[in-house]
């Protein structure tokens, strides 16, 4: 269902309004995690003064520590509504249990499958059923087959409105957080029909990467990009050594409007 095979055209998926697909490169982006109210809607100026089509903000975090912030949830979720109310920015968030797709579709434009539940297939199949477009991260330890049949699960269910996201491989490097696959975009675009694009804040992990890695996505032909933008990064919850700040945004702005049209 989502091979180029027997649907050579390249898919546009609308996320809220919003296209994702070819002939676009959308900008995502918003806080890692919803900490507050505050911190949600000033990151989501943040991000519209940047470009971004669309608001990430994760109020269910899937943490490496079961000690770490977890996410404020069904608050999350309500403080995100609050804010595309104000800026009228679509929502993009996770969903780490079957058991909460229902929810978590009540309040969102698009959901998210994070890495670690790439091939959590009860999840899979009730994204595919929740009548909401998905993001479908990447499997850090997946290969690009894996991945795809992944979005094939979400598909079968009868939801083709799938985007994929490439964030980041493990490899022997330690250098970065994860290795950024830039060969997955094209390869997984030929194979398949639906978009892709890469999420350069979760792969480097750090915040003087996420530039270069944004013009790398751009200059592959990635056909957005998903990025973690904070007020105050020093006090985050989550990630704050990826997450962009002020005196970055004008610079992300600039790669996003300029850089596509020198290619
Ligand atoms: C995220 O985008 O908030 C996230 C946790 O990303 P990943 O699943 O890629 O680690």
């Amino acid at each position: 269902l989502v091979s180029r095979e027997n649907h050579p055209e390249r898919s546009t998926i609308h996320v809220g309004g919003v296209p994702i697909g070819p002939g676009t490169v959308t900008l995502i982006a918003g806080p890692c995690a919803v900490e507050t109210h505050e911190q949600t809607l000033e990151a989501a100026r943040m991000a519209q003064a940047a470009g971004a089509a669309l608001l990430r903000g994760g109020a269910f975090k899937p943490r490496t520590s079961p000690y770490a912030f977890q996410g404020l949830a069904e608050q999350g979720l309500r403080i995100l509504a609050d804010v595309r109310e104000e800026t009228g920015l679509p929502i993009v968030t996770e969903v780490v249990d079957a058991r909460d797709v229902e929810l978590v579709a009540s309040y969102a434009d698009m959901l998210q499958v994070g890495t670690r539940n790439m091939q959590n297939f009860a999840l899979l199949q009730a994204v595919g059923a929740a009548g909401r477009p998905v993001m479908l991260k990447r499997g850090m330890n997946a290969t690009i087959e894996e991945w795809l049949m992944a979005a094939e699960y979400i598909a079968q269910r009868g939801n083709l409105d799938i985007v994929l996201c490439e964030r980041g491989i493990r490899t022997f490097e330690t250098a970065t957080r994860n290795t950024l696959d830039v060969s997955a975009v094209p390869v997984a675009q030929r194979l398949s029909h639906l978009p892709v694009i890469i999420d350069p804040s979760h792969s480097g992990g750090r915040r003087e990467l996420v530039l270069p890695l944004t013009r790398a996505a751009v200059a592959v032909g990635a056909d957005g990009v998903i990025i973690d933008v904070h007020p105050r990064p020093d006090q985050a919850l989550c990630d704050g050594p990826q997450a962009l700040v002020d005196a970055d945004l004008g610079e992300l702005a600039q790669v996003m409007t300029d850089f596509p049209a020198l290619l």
